[in-house]
């Protein structure tokens, strides 16, 4: 039954109480106060009755509520607590209860109340400050060991009959405060970074460039300001290049180029040294750092750059450059530098469209120039000539000594029709003159190769090396060869040669012919020279110089040289077998047949196969074989010569090496080029060097033979000049074997000078 139907029944009894009394009272007044008594009885035992029920459906009631509060309570995913202000009654929803487990078995509802909520913080603050709205966040001990933080909304609920209560809900905050945590950690260290970080950037003395979207304007810091002494938070681009030092602002105007290409997407950072016209008017080294960022804002780039001042270290880097490069003959840049300064001009190239053209220049015959007039005054030339080359270079171009004799220089293409054939005349023309206004005596002149860069290469290496490639192919004195394709269709033809090289030896199509040397003395054939070569099927002779160089890049050359020096020693041996006069026979080693360990063993095994004393034969070495290792070589030469072998220095005046090396080897014969003879009726100079050639070997006991030989007029000069052989076309052309042997019949038979059995 609902309270107000109880309410009803209890004012409908009292009514008809009421009016049964009144009846009753107007019959009998006793009987009437018996009945308001028992009417008042009956009321107190209602009252009663009432009361006791009223209090068991409260009861009931508060039950009812509580489990309704619970079951919401345990709804909510957030832990909740519901407490009353004495702290006496207390719930705490599953989720709490099981998040906190054993740690409150045993606690008074007191003690719960302050193990959620800390003890400190109820008594300090007391429950008004949780109940002011704010969220209050506490630590909570959970599973015995874990803390979790909990931030908790508490809220009175006042319930009209059962009082006041409170509600507390929390949620699991324990991961965001881990982040705050982190986060202020960050903060703290971000800012203490800065700090730092601005700190240094004072101390350091770094000045910032910022470039937004290509406009033509450097945003420059205050340092920058300091530093080039503008008073101006911006300067144009084009009044910032012209601040740079000339020689540096072609790399750095490169740089801004590909750097504003809008295509580039380049994330690296790039840095260069450059000098830059600072406050008191004076050029300062920086090191310049810079990176490009793409904004993102039609691919427009933002590019910021540091300058650092580096003059004090570059003062001292200079020191050392100079001593790595820099050639202390001439101040030239060196090899090194060039190699350097190449490739950062050959990438100019490629980004600016420019080309330039890259030169190698080499004096003829230096070499002599040094040994016949002296160390000092060869060096005084190569400086005239590093002169002379840094007034031809121009503004931008670049000048190297890479060798002894050997120069580069690099020069821009400013007419793609003439090439730099004007230059290289202009320098070889003053260069001629170099002889007549200071002592060296000599008529000068310089050879040159070039090649293109950047066409002509995939890189500076390879620029360089088809320049050195061109002047390697120079046969005459003063002459000047361009790379080209025709050129490069040679090496490649190299290639296909190789192949038909390779079966003409296996085919035995190989043959030695002889070349005769005659002593000038007794004008008697004193030897032969055997030379190598390639007879085709069709009787095409085919010369050395066409596939010596084919098979020197291939194995092949070592099956070349062994069946030269075979094959010659044998035929030697047969000559002298026919009682032919003893002839000495020369053969041509190659750097590989030279070089290679076992050259004493190659040449002996040969020796006693074929049964040849090695007092008969003479192993002919070029200057170049010989300098390659120098002290390696000076060694073999050695066990060669301890064997009985001769050694001829070839081709010598061709080569890089100078007397003072030739002197240092155990040579027995010096083979004067055919360069110097050709001239020798009508050059002066070239009989002055022969003389002086031939004097010095013959202090040093080194017999000396012309190639090349060719008029009377030569060999009358070459007598006077006391030289003991000469070889060449006057005496005969390279022939066959069997030609040889009728030439020594001839010449014993009639026992006559060769010039006359000719
Ligand atoms: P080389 O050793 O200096 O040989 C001398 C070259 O000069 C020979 O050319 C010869 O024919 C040529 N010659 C000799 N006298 C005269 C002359 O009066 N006028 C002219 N214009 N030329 C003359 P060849 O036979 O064509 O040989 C060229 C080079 O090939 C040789 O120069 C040598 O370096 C190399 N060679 C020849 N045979 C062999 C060989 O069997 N092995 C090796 N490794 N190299 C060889
Ligand atoms: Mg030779
Ligand atoms: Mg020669």
């Amino acid at each position: 039954m609902d309270k107000r139907s109880k309410y009803g029944v209890k004012t409908v009894t009292i009514l008809i109480l009421a009016v049964l009394v009144l009846i009753i009272a107007s019959i009998n007044k006793n009987t009437a106060y018996i009945l308001l008594s028992l009417i008042a009885a009956a009321n107190l035992v209602y009252v009663v009755y009432y009361e006791i029920n009223k209090f068991r459906f409260e009861k009931q009631s508060a039950l009812i509520y509580q489990n309704r509060i619970k079951k919401l309570m345990n709804i909510v995913s957030a832990n909740v607590v519901i407490w009353t202000e004495d702290k006496k009654n207390l719930i705490l929803n599953d989720k709490l209860r099981e998040l906190i487990g054993r740690s409150i078995e045993g606690m008074s509802n007191e003690d719960i109340i302050n193990y959620i909520f800390p003890h400190g913080y109820m008594m300090h603050d007391g429950l008004d400050a949780m109940l002011s709205g704010e969220v209050k966040e506490f630590p909570l001990r959970v599973n015995s060991s874990e803390i979790r933080y909990y931030a908790w909304n508490t809220t009175m609920l006042i319930d009209g009959r059962n009082g006041k209560y409170i509600i507390s809900i929390g949620f699991d905050v324990t991961e965001n405060k881990v982040i705050r945590q982190q986060l202020n950690i960050m903060n703290n260290s971000l800012s203490a970074s800065e700090r730092r970080y601005a700190l240094a950037m004072d101390l350091s003395e770094i000045g910032i460039i910022i470039n937004e979207h290509c406009e033509d304007v450097f945003h420059i810091s205050e340092e920058l300001q300091k530093m080039l002494g503008i008073c101006d938070e911006s300067i144009k681009v084009s009044d910032f290049v012209q601040r740079i030092h000339k020689e540096d602002r072609l790399l750095f105007e490169t740089y801004l180029k590909s750097a504003h290409r809008i295509e580039a997407n380049d994330n690296f950072t790039h840095s260069m040294e450059i000098r830059v016209l600072s406050s008191g008017d004076v050029y300062k080294w920086y090191s310049y750092r810079y990176k490009r960022i793409n904004t993102g804002n039609f691919g427009m780039p933002v590019i910021g750059g540091a300058l650092i001042d580096i003059s004090i270290e570059k003062e001292k880097d200079l020191l050392i450059e100079k001593m790595a490069y820099i050639d202390n003959v001439t101040g030239l840049n060196n090899r090194n530098k060039l190699m350097i300064t190449g490739q950062e001009l050959y990438d100019c190239c490629s980004i600016l469209d420019f080309s330039y053209w890259v030169i190698v220049i080499d004096i003829d015959r230096f070499h002599i120039i040094n040994d016949t007039c002296g160390y000092n005054n060869g060096n005084r030339l190569l400086k005239d000539f590093a002169r002379l080359l840094n007034r031809k270079k121009g503004k931008n171009g670049f000048v190297s000594r890479i060798g002894a004799d050997n120069f580069v220089i690099i020069v821009k293409d400013c007419d793609a029709e003439k090439g730099p054939d004007a230059l290289i005349a202009e320098i070889q023309n003053e260069f001629s003159f170099f002889g007549n206004n200071h002592s060296y005596n000599q008529s000068l002149s310089c050879s040159a190769g070039f090649s293109k860069m950047p066409s002509d290469g995939t890189d500076f290496v390879s620029v360089f090396e088809h320049a050195e490639f061109a002047l390697s192919i120079c046969e005459k004195r003063r002459s000047v060869i361009g790379y080209n394709s025709s050129v490069h269709d040679a090496i490649i033809k190299g290639t296909a040669m190789e192949k038909a090289l390779a079966d003409a030896i296996e085919a035995g199509e190989l043959e030695l012919y002889y070349q005769p040397k005659i002593s000038l003395r007794t004008k008697c054939i004193m030897g032969v020279e055997a030379l190598v070569r390639w007879v085709k099927p069709d009787g095409e002779v085919i010369p050395p110089d066409q596939f010596i160089y084919v098979a020197e890049n291939s194995h092949l050359i070592t099956k070349i040289g062994d069946y030269v020096v075979r094959e010659a020693c044998r035929q030697n041996k047969r000559w002298q077998d026919m009682n032919l006069p003893n002839i000495i026979v020369s053969v041509n080693l190659t750097s590989e047949d030279f070089y290679q360990k076992n050259v004493k063993e190659f040449m002996s095994d040969i020796l006693s196969d074929t049964g040849l004393s090695p007092d008969w034969v003479e192993i002919e070495l070029t200057e170049s074989l010989a300098m390659k290792d120098i002290d390696f070589a000076v060694g073999q030469m050695q066990e060669l010569r301890n064997m009985g072998l001769k050694i001829a220095m070839d081709d010598f005046g061709t080569g890089y090496s100078s007397l003072s090396y030739i002197q240092k080897m155990p040579i027995t014969l010096l083979k004067l080029d055919r360069s110097f003879i050709i001239s020798l009726e009508f050059d002066e100079v070239a009989q002055e060097i022969v003389s002086a050639i031939i004097k010095i070997a013959k202090s040093k006991k080194i017999e000396t033979i012309a190639e090349g030989t060719e008029t009377i007029g030569q060999v009358d000069i070459l007598e006077k000049l006391g030289c003991d052989y000469a070889q060449g076309f006057l005496f005969g052309k390279p022939m066959k074997a069997s030609q040889i042997t009728e030439y020594l019949r001839k010449s014993t038979r009639l026992s006559i000078p060769a010039e006359n059995i000719l």
